[in-house]
């Protein structure tokens, strides 16, 4: 048995009705030959049976389902699902398959139809001369066409007949009705991204890419959490009067905020129409959705109850240290956390803290000046003291001659530095004349140009005799 060509964009069933149109064969029999039963009921959208029909027309099964159903859209949003829905269409699992699809529980099972445009009708008579069913105009809750921004008509299936009983999508002579913008742009998206999902199907997680999304946009604060009510006003504004159908599900009113808030919960799975109507409004074309920078680190991203919780921990840290009598000091080098923090977090909970002294005892004082006649840095004895730099400087300028020893000390650093530096430096250039020095260790000569010639000059090379064209020569002696 072989199915006719397949057309642009054609339905599987839609295929099948026109193979009946043209070979006229006995809807019963045709449904043995290509099903192995006559008592079956094919879904437009998910038609199941896949595998024994691949075998009786001679055609790959994997093509029939993801070029010629809408079965990648559904594998897609519905990644808890995908397995057994594939596997349930490939096998002769009609009912089982629309189950796993969700359709059922979201309410808009029960209504079947296949959806056409008149306008693509009249180019298709032009073009193959018959009319056909196409893939993209089925997706569910579009109610425009992708191509010529009408809407579209729709045929209401019963259950209980056959579905090859739609016949061919009817040519009238009616006007067509312009579709609002934003129905014929979602409609576009939708047909683009089973374009992109046919091809091979990306496995992403899409509420962390729609929290990235919304992230760039601003609808995230810095703790995490999504600024609802903003995100709900404008993205009802945008949705506008969309025209509702019979498989369009859309935001009640406002205060609807499940039904964005749903969306970005990783754990739940939704209408696909939802997940459209989103990304259509988020994102200009569906690759920008497999763009997004997953690997990079992005505080919106992490999803707020593990930001809330790595919170609590460190909070809870904080508090475990301060009330085992650690000093300020120690908590906040321990945790990273500032003692401003600190105190805050000890007087919300009741914790006496081990503040160091804050007025300076002569112990603590003879301390510091201990450790600023070493020369260390007045940051590093703050830390080591518990007390601030202030406290460090007047301790420092109340003691006669230490602040000129900490001067003459931090001179003669800079200076054992430099010289070291224009040791090393000749150490590993042997041929190397004062030009070179100069250029390559310029803060060092200059620093000892100004505050120590002496030692430059003895410990430079003898100068060299220029001998044209930037050359020079060493002097022997
Ligand atoms: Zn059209």
């Amino acid at each position: 048995m072989l199915l006719p060509p397949l057309l642009p964009d054609e339905l599987l069933l839609g295929r099948l009705i026109r193979y009946l149109a043209i070979s006229g064969d006995e809807v019963g029999a045709f449904c043995e030959k290509a099903f192995g039963s006559n008592r079956i009921s094919l879904h437009p959208l998910l038609t199941a049976g896949i595998e024994h029909l691949s075998h009786a027309v001679g055609e790959s099964p994997e093509e029939l389902l993801n070029q010629q159903t809408l079965a990648p859209l559904f594998l897609f949003y519905l990644p808890g699902h995908a397995s057994n829905l594939k596997k349930y269409l490939l096998a002769n699992e009609g009912a089982k398959a629309l189950r796993e699809s969700q359709l059922p529980s979201y309410g808009h099972g029960g209504s079947v139809c296949l959806k056409w445009c008149q306008l693509c009708a009249k180019q298709d008579i032009q073009s193959y001369g018959m009319t056909y069913w196409h893939r993209a105009h089925q997706i569910p809750g579009v109610i425009a066409c992708y191509k010529h921004q009408v809407l579209l008509g729709n045929i209401a299936l019963e259950e209980r007949k056959h579905r090859f009983d739609a016949g061919l999508p009817p040519l009238r002579n009616e006007v067509t009705r312009t579709a609002l913008d934003i129905e014929y742009r979602v409609a576009k998206f939708s047909q683009q991204l089973t374009l992109v999902l046919m091809k091979a199907p990306p496995v992403i997680e899409l509420s962390s890419v729609y929290r990235w999304r919304l992230a760039d946009l601003g609808f995230i604060t810095s703790g995490g959490r999504v600024r609802r009510q903003l995100l709900m006003r404008q993205f009802i504004t945008w949705v506008g009067s969309y025209h509702s159908g019979p498989d369009t599900p859309l935001p009640n009113d406002i205060k609807d905020y499940r039904y964005l808030s749903e969306l970005l919960n990783p754990k739940t799975s939704h209408h696909p129409f939802r997940h459209l109507l989103f990304a259509s409004w988020l994102f200009s074309h569906p690759n920008e959705i497999f763009k997004q920078k997953q690997s990079e680190p992005n505080v919106a991203l992490v999803k707020p109850s593990l930001i809330k919780t790595k919170a609590q921990q460190l909070e809870n840290k904080c508090l475990k240290l301060l009330e085992e009598n650690r000093s300020m000091a120690e908590v906040s080098r321990l945790t990273g956390k500032s003692r401003c923090y600190l105190k805050r977090i000890a007087l919300q909970h009741g914790i006496k803290l081990n503040l160091k002294p804050r007025q300076l005892t002569s112990e603590l004082k003879s301390k510091i000046v201990h450790l600023a006649l070493s020369g260390m840095h007045r940051e590093l004895i703050s830390e080591r003291c518990g007390i601030g730099i202030g406290s460090i400087e007047q301790v420092i300028s109340s003691v006669s001659g230490l602040v000129d020893w900490r001067k003459k000390c931090h001179f003669e650093s800079v200076r054992r530095r430099y010289r070291l530096e224009i040791q090393r430096y000749m150490l590993e250039n042997h041929d190397a004349i004062r030009r070179d020095i100069k250029s390559d260790c310029n803060s060092a000569f200059f620093w000892l140009y100004l505050y120590d010639r002496h030692w430059l000059d003895s410990a430079l090379p003898s100068p060299a005799k220029p001998i044209g064209h930037g050359e020079y020569v060493l002097n022997s002696d």
